[in-house]
Protein backbone atom coordinates (compact mmCIF):
# COMPACT_ATOMS: atom_id res chain seq x y z
CA UNK A 1 0.00 0.00 0.00
CA UNK A 2 1.60 3.44 -0.77
CA UNK A 3 1.21 5.67 2.13
CA UNK A 4 1.30 9.76 1.45
CA UNK A 5 4.59 11.65 1.71
CA UNK A 6 4.90 13.59 5.00
CA UNK A 7 5.62 17.20 4.78
CA UNK A 8 9.34 16.39 5.47
CA UNK A 9 9.33 13.90 2.71
CA UNK A 10 7.81 16.31 0.12
CA UNK A 11 10.68 18.79 1.59
CA UNK A 12 13.92 16.50 1.16
CA UNK A 13 12.52 14.34 -1.84
CA UNK A 14 13.28 10.64 -1.78
CA UNK A 15 17.02 10.08 -0.72
CA UNK A 16 16.88 6.47 -2.95
CA UNK A 17 15.15 7.65 -5.78
CA UNK A 18 17.52 7.39 -9.46
CA UNK A 19 15.54 10.51 -10.65
CA UNK A 20 17.48 13.41 -11.74
CA UNK A 21 17.47 16.43 -9.77
CA UNK A 22 17.02 18.28 -12.70
CA UNK A 23 15.89 16.95 -15.75
CA UNK A 24 18.27 16.22 -18.56
CA UNK A 25 16.36 18.83 -21.10
CA UNK A 26 16.96 21.84 -18.70
CA UNK A 27 20.45 21.28 -18.36
CA UNK A 28 20.89 21.12 -22.13
CA UNK A 29 19.03 24.39 -22.37
CA UNK A 30 20.94 26.29 -19.72
CA UNK A 31 23.80 25.06 -21.21
CA UNK A 32 22.64 26.08 -24.97
CA UNK A 33 21.49 29.54 -23.41
CA UNK A 34 24.94 30.21 -21.95
CA UNK A 35 26.52 28.97 -25.39
CA UNK A 36 24.28 31.37 -27.74
CA UNK A 37 25.59 34.51 -26.56
CA UNK A 38 27.54 36.01 -29.30
CA UNK A 39 30.42 36.98 -26.47
CA UNK A 40 30.54 32.87 -25.70
CA UNK A 41 33.69 32.26 -28.57
CA UNK A 42 35.35 35.33 -27.51
CA UNK A 43 35.76 34.72 -23.83
CA UNK A 44 36.23 30.56 -24.43
CA UNK A 45 38.74 29.27 -26.22
CA UNK A 46 40.65 26.22 -25.75
CA UNK A 47 42.26 25.77 -22.10
CA UNK A 48 45.52 23.68 -20.93
CA UNK A 49 44.13 23.77 -17.54
CA UNK A 50 47.22 25.28 -16.28
CA UNK A 51 45.40 27.14 -13.18
CA UNK A 52 47.06 30.17 -13.82
CA UNK A 53 43.39 32.24 -13.79
CA UNK A 54 43.14 30.72 -10.32
CA UNK A 55 46.29 31.56 -9.16
CA UNK A 56 45.55 34.92 -9.68
CA UNK A 57 41.89 35.29 -8.97
CA UNK A 58 41.12 37.44 -5.93
CA UNK A 59 38.06 35.31 -5.19
CA UNK A 60 39.84 31.59 -5.50
CA UNK A 61 42.18 33.06 -2.63
CA UNK A 62 38.72 33.11 -0.03
CA UNK A 63 36.21 31.07 -1.61
CA UNK A 64 35.23 27.88 -2.47
CA UNK A 65 35.61 29.05 -6.39
CA UNK A 66 38.23 28.75 -8.98
CA UNK A 67 38.15 30.45 -12.67
CA UNK A 68 40.15 27.07 -14.03
CA UNK A 69 37.20 24.98 -12.95
CA UNK A 70 34.35 27.08 -14.18
CA UNK A 71 36.64 27.41 -17.67
CA UNK A 72 37.05 23.33 -17.34
CA UNK A 73 33.17 22.71 -16.99
CA UNK A 74 32.04 24.29 -20.11
CA UNK A 75 34.82 23.33 -21.90
CA UNK A 76 34.03 19.34 -21.74
CA UNK A 77 30.40 20.39 -21.78
CA UNK A 78 29.90 19.29 -18.07
CA UNK A 79 26.28 19.97 -17.68
CA UNK A 80 25.75 18.61 -14.48
CA UNK A 81 29.10 20.70 -13.06
CA UNK A 82 27.73 23.62 -14.92
CA UNK A 83 24.01 23.44 -13.12
CA UNK A 84 25.99 22.93 -9.85
CA UNK A 85 28.22 25.63 -10.43
CA UNK A 86 25.75 28.40 -10.58
CA UNK A 87 24.15 27.36 -7.59
CA UNK A 88 27.00 29.12 -5.32
CA UNK A 89 30.34 29.37 -7.21
CA UNK A 90 29.67 31.59 -9.70
CA UNK A 91 28.72 34.65 -7.61
CA UNK A 92 32.17 34.55 -5.88
CA UNK A 93 33.75 36.26 -8.48
CA UNK A 94 34.92 39.56 -8.52
CA UNK A 95 34.43 40.22 -12.29
CA UNK A 96 37.86 41.79 -12.26
CA UNK A 97 39.41 40.00 -15.11
CA UNK A 98 42.65 39.46 -13.65
CA UNK A 99 41.91 36.20 -15.12
CA UNK A 100 41.30 37.30 -18.94
CA UNK A 101 44.60 39.22 -18.53
CA UNK A 102 46.90 36.44 -17.51
CA UNK A 103 45.25 33.16 -19.74
CA UNK A 104 47.73 32.06 -22.58
CA UNK A 105 44.48 30.88 -24.32
CA UNK A 106 43.22 34.39 -24.12
CA UNK A 107 40.39 32.57 -22.31
CA UNK A 108 38.17 35.19 -19.89
CA UNK A 109 36.80 33.13 -16.80
CA UNK A 110 35.29 36.28 -15.56
CA UNK A 111 33.14 36.74 -18.96
CA UNK A 112 31.99 33.28 -18.78
CA UNK A 113 30.70 33.80 -15.07
CA UNK A 114 29.09 36.57 -16.05
CA UNK A 115 27.10 34.63 -19.03
CA UNK A 116 26.55 32.40 -16.50
CA UNK A 117 25.12 34.56 -14.33
CA UNK A 118 23.00 36.41 -16.85
CA UNK A 119 21.48 32.74 -17.41
CA UNK A 120 20.43 32.25 -14.09
CA UNK A 121 18.82 35.07 -14.13
CA UNK A 122 17.06 34.15 -17.17
CA UNK A 123 16.03 30.87 -15.58
CA UNK A 124 15.06 32.72 -12.68
CA UNK A 125 17.38 30.17 -10.23
CA UNK A 126 16.94 30.40 -6.59
CA UNK A 127 20.33 31.44 -6.36
CA UNK A 128 20.09 34.87 -8.31
CA UNK A 129 17.43 35.59 -6.59
CA UNK A 130 19.24 34.91 -2.78
CA UNK A 131 21.76 37.09 -4.51
CA UNK A 132 20.23 40.12 -5.75
CA UNK A 133 17.49 40.11 -2.83
CA UNK A 134 19.96 42.72 -0.93
CA UNK A 135 20.77 44.72 -3.99
CA UNK A 136 16.90 46.17 -4.45
CA UNK A 137 17.11 49.01 -3.56
CA UNK A 138 20.52 49.76 -5.54
CA UNK A 139 18.33 48.21 -8.28
CA UNK A 140 15.46 50.71 -7.59
CA UNK A 141 17.77 53.44 -7.70
CA UNK A 142 19.60 52.39 -10.47
CA UNK A 143 17.12 51.37 -13.11
CA UNK A 144 14.52 54.15 -12.32
CA UNK A 145 17.08 57.22 -12.28
CA UNK A 146 20.55 55.36 -13.95
CA UNK A 147 22.14 56.52 -10.87
CA UNK A 148 22.77 54.74 -7.16
CA UNK A 149 25.91 56.61 -6.33
CA UNK A 150 26.75 60.04 -6.11
CA UNK A 151 30.31 60.95 -5.40
CA UNK A 152 29.51 63.04 -2.31
CA UNK A 153 27.50 60.56 -0.91
CA UNK A 154 30.85 58.68 0.10
CA UNK A 155 31.62 60.04 3.50
CA UNK A 156 31.52 59.15 7.00
CA UNK A 157 28.18 59.94 7.39
CA UNK A 158 26.62 57.68 5.23
CA UNK A 159 29.47 54.86 5.28
CA UNK A 160 29.62 54.74 9.13
CA UNK A 161 30.35 50.65 8.79
CA UNK A 162 32.95 51.14 6.55
CA UNK A 163 35.25 52.07 9.96
CA UNK A 164 38.48 53.44 9.38
CA UNK A 165 38.78 52.71 6.11
CA UNK A 166 36.34 55.45 5.15
CA UNK A 167 39.33 57.97 5.72
CA UNK A 168 40.95 56.93 2.53
CA UNK A 169 38.03 58.23 0.52
CA UNK A 170 37.21 61.31 2.60
CA UNK A 171 38.43 64.10 0.59
CA UNK A 172 37.02 68.24 -0.47
CA UNK A 173 35.20 66.02 -2.66
CA UNK A 174 33.04 69.57 -3.55
CA UNK A 175 35.98 71.35 -4.03
CA UNK A 176 37.63 68.34 -6.16
CA UNK A 177 34.57 68.06 -8.15
CA UNK A 178 34.30 71.53 -9.67
CA UNK A 179 37.77 70.42 -11.65
CA UNK A 180 35.44 67.97 -13.69
CA UNK A 181 32.75 69.97 -15.49
CA UNK A 182 30.29 67.00 -14.54
CA UNK A 183 27.18 68.77 -12.42
CA UNK A 184 24.56 65.98 -12.31
CA UNK A 185 27.47 64.01 -10.47
CA UNK A 186 28.09 66.88 -7.26
CA UNK A 187 24.88 66.56 -5.37
CA UNK A 188 22.63 63.64 -4.28
CA UNK A 189 19.60 65.61 -5.42
CA UNK A 190 21.13 66.52 -8.92
CA UNK A 191 22.08 63.11 -9.50
CA UNK A 192 19.13 61.51 -8.83
CA UNK A 193 17.37 63.92 -10.60
CA UNK A 194 17.25 63.18 -13.99
CA UNK A 195 16.01 64.73 -17.12
CA UNK A 196 12.37 63.86 -18.36
CA UNK A 197 13.38 63.21 -21.39
CA UNK A 198 16.43 60.89 -20.70
CA UNK A 199 14.64 58.98 -18.13
CA UNK A 200 12.05 57.82 -20.69
CA UNK A 201 14.88 57.03 -23.05
CA UNK A 202 16.54 55.17 -20.51
CA UNK A 203 13.18 53.09 -19.86
CA UNK A 204 13.58 51.80 -23.38
CA UNK A 205 16.62 50.62 -23.66
CA UNK A 206 15.74 48.53 -20.25
CA UNK A 207 13.07 47.33 -21.95
CA UNK A 208 14.39 46.80 -25.46
CA UNK A 209 17.84 44.98 -24.14
CA UNK A 210 15.57 42.75 -22.12
CA UNK A 211 16.50 43.91 -18.22
CA UNK A 212 12.99 44.49 -16.96
CA UNK A 213 12.01 40.65 -18.65
CA UNK A 214 15.02 39.92 -16.18
CA UNK A 215 13.82 41.50 -13.25
CA UNK A 216 10.31 40.32 -13.42
CA UNK A 217 12.14 36.94 -13.15
CA UNK A 218 14.07 37.37 -10.47
CA UNK A 219 12.25 40.11 -8.50
CA UNK A 220 8.34 40.33 -9.28
CA UNK A 221 7.40 43.06 -6.30
CA UNK A 222 10.57 45.29 -7.34
CA UNK A 223 9.76 45.04 -11.34
CA UNK A 224 5.89 46.20 -10.23
CA UNK A 225 7.67 49.23 -8.35
CA UNK A 226 9.82 50.13 -10.64
CA UNK A 227 7.38 49.73 -13.82
CA UNK A 228 4.82 52.00 -11.69
CA UNK A 229 8.05 54.66 -11.47
CA UNK A 230 8.09 54.34 -15.52
CA UNK A 231 4.49 54.88 -16.01
CA UNK A 232 4.61 58.04 -13.85
CA UNK A 233 7.73 59.13 -15.79
CA UNK A 234 6.25 58.56 -19.23
CA UNK A 235 3.01 60.15 -18.42
CA UNK A 236 4.82 63.43 -17.13
CA UNK A 237 6.93 63.59 -20.06
CA UNK A 238 3.67 63.61 -22.35
CA UNK A 239 1.92 65.72 -20.44
CA UNK A 240 5.23 68.02 -20.57
CA UNK A 241 5.20 67.31 -24.41
CA UNK A 242 1.21 68.72 -25.02
CA UNK A 243 2.06 71.74 -22.86
CA UNK A 244 4.63 72.51 -25.40
CA UNK A 245 2.23 72.09 -28.06
CA UNK A 246 -0.41 73.97 -26.53
CA UNK A 247 2.66 76.91 -26.11
CA UNK A 248 3.17 76.36 -29.44
CA UNK A 249 -0.61 77.03 -30.71
CA UNK A 250 -1.32 79.94 -28.75
CA UNK A 251 2.36 81.33 -30.05
CA UNK A 252 0.79 80.87 -33.69
S1 LIG B 1 41.45 29.31 -18.53
FE1 LIG B 1 43.50 29.85 -19.27
S2 LIG B 1 44.71 30.29 -17.44
FE2 LIG B 1 42.88 29.17 -16.78
S3 LIG B 1 43.47 27.03 -16.73
FE3 LIG B 1 42.60 27.39 -18.77
S4 LIG B 1 44.33 27.94 -20.07
FE4 LIG B 1 45.03 28.12 -17.93
S1 LIG C 1 37.18 38.08 -13.02
FE1 LIG C 1 36.42 36.62 -11.47
S2 LIG C 1 37.35 34.69 -12.07
FE2 LIG C 1 38.55 36.30 -13.05
S3 LIG C 1 40.23 36.79 -11.66
FE3 LIG C 1 38.58 38.22 -11.21
S4 LIG C 1 37.41 37.26 -9.56
FE4 LIG C 1 38.68 35.63 -10.48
Amino acid sequence: MQHAATRVQEFIGDPVSEAPVVERDTLEEIFADIQSDLRYDHVRNGCLNCGICTATCPAAHYYDFSPREIVQLLWTENLEGIYDAMQEKIWACAQCYTCAARCPFGNSPGGLVMLMRETAIKHGMQSAKDVLRPFSRVMLKLISTGNQLSPDMINPDHFADWGPNISKVEAPLKVLRKAIPMPTLNTTATAWEVNLKTSVELYTIWEMTGVLDQLETIDENLFDVITDIMDEKREDWEDWLDEQDEDDDEDD
